[in-house]
């Protein structure tokens, strides 16, 4: 639902019949989406129906009609609008006129005894909007079903006279109008409150450009790239603008998007801050699934859960409740809304999404095609939001594997086994797909590309549909967690499949458990960010580390003509030294014993120089322990990083590392790990860090295929696949010192390699200048500095 300016309130004919018609309960045990029509594969079979249908058909139909409602002391108007996907005109029949609806469905057409009430909803409001526009008195809606693997198709009809159609529109619209006009006062309440806000912190240097560069991308619907290092504040340098922004109507909904949870206390934080100084703004934050359940692991169907069940009777007095009764939406209100009206929190949040004006949540909800928000992104429309995407570095990654999918051949056999028995002809097809999965691994010595899959792609869509009568037959059985996870890696399998393009490969190998696996692999997901981009009217991407930005910008989705700054460091240069230790090497053929004895003579000169606590990165755990041993006698208060870690052990591990400590701490970690990135130890609890590598990811079949693809593209394939990766988490993890004005700090970096200039091109403007040291250089640099620090 979007809101137009302070008078209209626009809403889709989805949206509305989806949110007013719902009803019964939760219920996932047939995957989620059993009735409901195929994605990817569905808008292919659109395209399909409708090229067939001929001169007396129009595809893709805009329609929108625009009511004016009094209600609760306030006028305005509700625009009903959205794309009807046919309009069949058949002047010598009677309807004339009859309103198309397809739907691509896994599922077995003869089982579909009647149109899903959702969808035939959605026919009936298309059906209403152009009989009233073009004046009928009489008019069809057909609800075509299609079968995806099979193309069959199955047809449902009817007719309904204007007054009909009338009169139960009216009255969807009059249940909806309550909603409207809430969302109506609350918009003008939240517009003044707007008006009247100021920025809340006196400017640091640089940071009244960057929340004018923010405002400006958003008024030219352009995407911008900020690289933006620690202290430069630009949590609210993104947030105020965008505020700003919403409060002149450009737009209605923010999207602030993060990689982890740690970040999303410092936007809540803000936002809070914002409030408190009189903003009027409701802001929810999605917490996963499993966090707010009121299970210890979610099992979401009535039998159950007593949440699942009757959920969607209970859920929209839930929320509107929530919104007349609580000024803010925090976590704790929804948890005791849900507990009251006895609905599932999680999905309760998301409801609560429909009508908050800002909306914090990883960035899955947005970009991933398994978790995104359907009711703000499945139609194929811009909108005005505005996506706020933190940490932005993290998104390539988190983006390659989102739209990358793998199936492995030992999940067919496991299910087959499970399945024995219950459905013959599952198991056949099961069979069929695991004999081309080993015909493959026959051909497949370690890592093979493949050219085509289609007639694997084809046993997997017949298998789909076996699959879905399978499901709905069988709720409850031993392995349902298997037998449904397969179901799900297949339809994002074939969702990926159906999208994937020259920026894919597909290529079998076997996993860390020697599992044999066939990949669709993406190398650059550009254009499937561009495409959710798109739902959107700007998008801000913000990072300490967003080096080099041009590479970010090409993969994230930028454009030509889209904006780029480099945020000035407001901290004072003298507050650091920055070393690079040139006798040594952490490359993998020269890891021995001498070089790690180097490193640890480092290491400890470095930490002796001045009291405090000192952190330090290493590539692997292997190298970690290995330094870690020779290490202990010679370093006070050293503490170790181990591999998944609780988050209690975590905290512990931090508690420690207090200002001022009475005796030195150095702490062993990980590149790329959970200490070094997001940790914000203030105040000089950090004083230095080294860096120990150049955080080059380990080689393997997919770093290597990546390689290839763009030495083939741009002859950059090592800069793709390790050195840009492999920097990133150098500059994230030495970004852990130096956090406020105040803080002083030293930066140690380990490896002969950091001189080179492929390495030093992608240090960030504070690093420079730099001072090339060896162990005994930098005892006499460390001592000046510190001392010059005292003074
Ligand atoms: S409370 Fe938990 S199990 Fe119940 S519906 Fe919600 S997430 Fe599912």
């Amino acid at each position: 639902m979007e809101l137009e300016h302070i008078n209209k309130i626009k809403i889709s004919v989805r949206t509305l019949v989806e949110f007013i018609l719902r009803s019964g309960d939760l219920d996932n045990r047939t995957g989620g989406r059993r009735d409901t029509e195929a994605m990817q594969e569905g808008s292919r079979i659109h395209r399909k129906i409708q090229k067939k249908m001929g001169s007396n058909y129009s595809a893709e139909f805009s329609l929108s009609i625009t009511i004016p409602i009094s209600r609760d002391e306030v006028e305005f108007e509700i625009c009903v609008e959205g794309r009807a996907d046919g309009i069949i005109s058949q002047p010598e029949e009677e309807p004339t006129v009859v309103i198309d609806e397809i739907k691509g469905v896994y599922m077995e057409l003869s089982h579909l005894e009647a149109p899903v009430p959702i969808h035939r909803a959605q026919a009936m409001c298309y059906a209403y909007i152009y009989a009233k526009q073009y004046d009928y008195d009489n008019i069809g809606i057909r609800m075509t079903y299609c079968n995806l693997e099979t193309e069959n198709t199955k047809y449902f009809d009817e007719t309904f006279t204007f007054p009909e159609l009338e009169q139960w529109f009216l009255g969807l619209i009059d249940e909806y109008g309550k909603w409207a006009a809430w969302q109506n006062r609350w918009s003008i309440k939240r517009n003044d409150s707007i008006r009247a806000l100021e920025f809340p912190f006196p400017y640091r240097p640089g940071q009244k450009e960057l929340v004018t560069d923010v405002y400006k991308t958003i008024i030219r619907d352009k995407r911008l790239f900020i690289e933006a290092p620690t202290g430069v504040g630009k949590t609210i340098s993104t947030i105020y603008p965008t505020i700003k922004a919403m409060g002149e109507g450009i737009t209605s909904k923010i999207f602030y998007l993060t990689a982890k949870t740690i970040t999303r206390t410092v936007v809540e934080e803000t936002f809070q801050h914002l409030i408190e100084k009189g903003l009027h703004l409701k802001s929810v934050t999605i917490t996963a699934k499993e966090k707010v359940c009121i299970l210890d692991k979610p099992d979401c169907n009535p039998i159950a859960c007593m949440r699942a069940k009757g959920h969607f009777n209970r859920v929209n007095d839930a929320v509107f409740d929530l919104l007349n009764s609580e000024n803010e939406i925090s976590r704790d209100f929804i948890l005791s809304y849900a507990e009251k009206h006895n609905v599932c929190p999680f999905e309760m949040c998301l409801d609560v999404t429909n009508w908050a004006d800002s909306i914090i949540c990883d960035y899955n909800y947005v970009f991933d095609p398994n978790v995104y928000l359907r009711r703000f992104f499945l139609a194929d429309k811009k909108n005005d939001y505005v996506f706020l995407i933190d940490e932005a570095h993290n998104l390539v990654e988190r983006a390659r594997e989102m739209y990358s999918a793998v199936l492995n051949k030992n999940q067919f056999l496991r299910v087959k086994r499970l399945v024995k028995d219950k459905g013959t002809k599952l198991e056949k097809r099961l069979e069929a797909c695991n004999s081309d999965l080993l015909k493959l691994k026959r051909e497949c010595d370690g890592c093979k590309v493949i050219e085509n899959i289609t007639d694997f792609v084809l046993h997997l869509m017949r298998l789909m549909t076996e699959y879905e009568e399978f499901l709905q037959e069988h709720s409850n059985l031993d392995g349902k967690e298997d037998i449904l996870q397969l179901y799900m890696d297949i339809r994002h399998f074939l969702n990926m499949y159906e999208i994937h393009n020259e920026k894919y490969i597909t290529y079998t190998d076997y996993d860390e458990q020697d599992e044999f696996r066939i990949k669709l692999l993406c190398m650059d997901p550009s254009e499937n960010l561009h495409a959710c981009l798109e739902k959107g009217k700007s998008a801000i991407f913000f990072s300490a580390t967003l080096l080099p930005i041009i590479y970010y910008k090409e993969q994230l989705g930028g454009r030509e003509g889209d904006y780029a700054v480099y945020a000035p460091s407001p901290f004072d240069k003298d507050n650091r030294i920055i070393m690079i230790g040139k006798d040594v090497s952490t490359k993998y053929t020269r890891r021995n014993d001498a070089e790690y004895q180097k490193i640890v003579d480092y290491i400890s000169a470095f930490t002796s120089a001045k009291k405090g606590n000192y952190m330090v990165f290493f590539p692997s755990y292997q190298m970690l322990n290995q330094v870690a041993e020779l290490a202990q006698a010679l370093l006070d208060g050293l503490v170790v990083q181990k591999n998944n870690m609780t988050e209690m052990e975590k905290e512990n591990f931090l508690q420690d590392f207090t200002a001022e400590p009475e005796q030195s701490r150095v702490g062993f970690c990980v590149m790329g790990g959970i200490f070094s990135e997001g940790i914000d130890l203030k105040n000089d609890r950090l004083i230095g860090v080294v860096i120990v590598g150049t955080g080059l990811p380990m080689i393997c079949n997919e770093r290597e295929l990546f390689r290839g693809f763009y030495d083939e593209k741009n002859r950059r394939g090592f800069d793709y696949a390790y050195l840009y990766q492999g920097m990133n988490k150098v500059l994230q993890s030495a970004g852990r010192v130096i956090r406020t004005m105040g803080d002083k700090g030293a930066i140690l970096l380990l490896d002969e390699r950091f001189q080179q200039t492929q390495y030093t091109n992608l240090f960030p403007k504070e690093w420079f200048p730099n001072i090339t040291v060896n162990r005994e250089t930098m005892k006499t640099e460390l001592y000046d500095f510190w001392n010059n620090q005292e003074l």
